[in-house]
């Protein structure tokens, strides 16, 4: 299990404010660590920068206690599931899921075995042929969670990856990434910008706000004691 590490992390796109600035914090190993704040945050840029691809303005990143500043992606020992998916639409659900155990020179054998241990996981045993556009919306979801899950790398990045799904498929998809995450001891940094997911899902949250950190704490502290006002507000704490 991996820890993730930043060391006042700052991200400028132009020389105006930064919208990620002075970001420091630990990720603990095998820890489900949740970003949250709202739209225009800087939450993905974030994301983005731990998993190398967007660069760092300032400050350092380090990946299992090895500076990761200039690693490439592929090196970082993470997968990464985005909020609009990602999926390759002419492929099959299969070779979507495995698309990145080839890259990783993975044997034919060991991609099949992960692969339908991962599809029967998610339940997609039905769906493998098929392609992404035959998918409902949550199926196609299942599928870029089953790729993550599938790479069995030691980090996981997620970006938002319920946002699209109605709310019933949203509660059970949480309880499965959370069971899973446990599963298999991944190092899991969630974002989202919604309250509920943050507190439900998260060992311990970080809420950030302009770029900047407000609070670090898990849920129930952070809704109890907000160290500020606008954290109060944002978490729905109680007067
Ligand atoms: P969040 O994921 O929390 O909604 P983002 O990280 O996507 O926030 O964006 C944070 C801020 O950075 C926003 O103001 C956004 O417009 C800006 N931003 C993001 N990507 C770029 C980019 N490539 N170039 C310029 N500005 C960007
Ligand atoms: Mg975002």
């Amino acid at each position: 299990m991996y820890a993730v590490e930043l060391d006042r992390v700052t991200k400028s796109f132009e020389a105006n404010t930064p919208v990620v600035n002075h970001v420091s914090v630990k990720v603990e190993p095998g820890e489900f660590f949740v970003l949250v704040g709202p739209s225009g945050c800087g939450k993905s840029t974030l994301l983005r920068m731990i998993a190398g691809l967007e660069s760092i303005s300032n400050g350092s990143i380090y990946i299992d206690h090895q500076q990761a500043n200039f690693l490439p992606p592929s090196k970082r020992n993470l997968s990464m599931v985005f909020q609009n998916y990602a999926l390759y639409p002419h492929l099959s659900v299969e070779d979507n899921i495995t698309f990145g155990l080839d890259v990783q020179k993975i044997k034919k054998y060991e991609r099949k075995k992960r692969c339908s241990e991962t599809a029967d996981l998610l339940g997609l045993t039905d769906y493998l042929k098929r392609k992404p556009r035959h998918l409902s919306g949550g199926q196609r979801q299942r599928v870029a969670l089953a790729r993550a899950i599938a790479s069995q790398t030691p980090i996981c990045l997620m970006d938002e990856p319920l946002s699209n799904l109605d709310a019933k498929l949203r509660a059970y998809m949480r309880s499965e990434i959370r069971k899973l995450q446990r599963k298999l001891q991944m190092t899991m940094i969630y974002v989202t910008h919604d309250q509920i997911e943050a507190m439900t899902m998260g060992d311990r949250m970080m809420v950030i706000n302009e770029g900047e950190i407000q609070q670090i704490g898990n849920p129930i502290d952070v809704y109890n004691a907000p160290s500020n006002t606008f954290v109060a507000h944002f978490i729905g704490s109680p007067p």
